[in-house]
């Protein structure tokens, strides 16, 4: 495996590829690595010649209160997880490698982030957009591998992509998640031992509404209702959002009909949880509210 920390040498071993003609898989991520990046990395291994992860942790996806500083990481752990996994090239840049300077030109993300985290986290998804567009020009990858785990993130890139016109098939992996049914999440060790017996009641919640919609209640307040109820009354974290939209566009829709995402976001007393679950009803006339 390939170790670069550097754009020159990154650009450098990429020009490399290309005129070998071979095709680039990208995983981009933050490190701290655990099976869900292992699935985005195999899938990417599965169809591409070469696979390319990026470990860096992005400050500008962070809010000034946010856990930037005490983020987990493990570089040493994480190249051997990535050489085991059969990353090809692991790029690992420092803070000013990727923002040498104060940035001349900003991007604002304006649609599918007035919602979700979008809404809780200021200015998350422009930051996530920013790091994605650099990242994408010096990687110039074939596809990028996504994780269900982040579908908002998911539905803001795709619009990155075809706004931009990135030449990238964006790739959907779904959600890993632990043998009880919590999502695997590098914040996960953040959790008490008490909060991570009690974390699966997430999963738990986002089924009873599965269940719910697959037969036939399609209120989404009483859903909501429903799923906050039952993480309120079964753990100690607070419930920061249960929302329900249409996904991608992720705007309400009433009766629920589509493509439709119940999401959530829990905090506990030092880890916020997210988790949320797709669930495909029969395509009728979408009725926008
Ligand atoms: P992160 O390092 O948290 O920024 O995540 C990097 C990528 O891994 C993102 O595309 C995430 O959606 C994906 N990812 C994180 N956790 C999981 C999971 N449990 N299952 C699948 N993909 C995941």
């Amino acid at each position: 495996m390939n170790i670069i920390t550097n754009n020159e040498a990154l650009r450098e071993q990429i020009r490399q590829y290309k005129q070998s003609g071979k095709s680039i898989g990208f995983v981009p991520t933050m490190g701290y690595l655990h099976e869900g990046h292992l699935s985005l990395i195999e899938e990417a291994r599965k169809n591409h010649d070469i696979v390319v992860l990026s470990i860096f942790v992005n400050p500008l996806q962070f809010g000034p209160n946010e856990d930037f500083e005490r983020y987990p990481r493990d570089a040493e752990r994480d190249r051997k997880l990535a050489e085991h996994a059969g990353v090809d090239l692991l790029f690992m840049p420092v803070v000013d490698e990727i923002y040498p300077t104060g940035l001349s030109v900003t991007m604002l993300v304006k649609e599918r982030v007035d919602v979700m985290c979008g809404r809780k986290r200021e200015g998350h998804f422009d930051g996530v957009v920013t790091v994605l567009t650099k990242l994408f020009h010096l990687v110039q990858p074939d596809s990028a591998y996504f994780g269900m785990k982040d579908a908002q993130q998911v539905a803001v890139v795709e619009g990155l992509v075809q706004d931009y016109f990135f030449p990238i098939e964006i790739v959907r992996v779904p959600t890993i998640r632990e043998e009880d049914g919590l999502a695997k999440s590098s914040r996960n060790v953040y959790l008490s031992p008490q909060e991570r017996r009690e974390a699966p009641i997430l999963f738990k919640s986002l089924q009873l509404a599965k269940g719910l919609v697959e037969r036939g209640h399609l209120k989404r307040d009483s859903i909501i209702r429903k799923v906050t109820e039952l993480i309120h009354d079964e753990t100690s974290g607070t419930v920061d959002y249960v929302e329900i939209y249409s996904f991608p566009q992720m705007v309400p829709v009433e009766p629920l009909q589509g493509d439709i995402i119940i999401a959530l976001a829990v905090q506990f007393d030092k880890a916020r949880l997210i988790d949320n679950m797709i669930i495909s009803l029969g395509k009728k006339e979408s009725q926008h509210v």
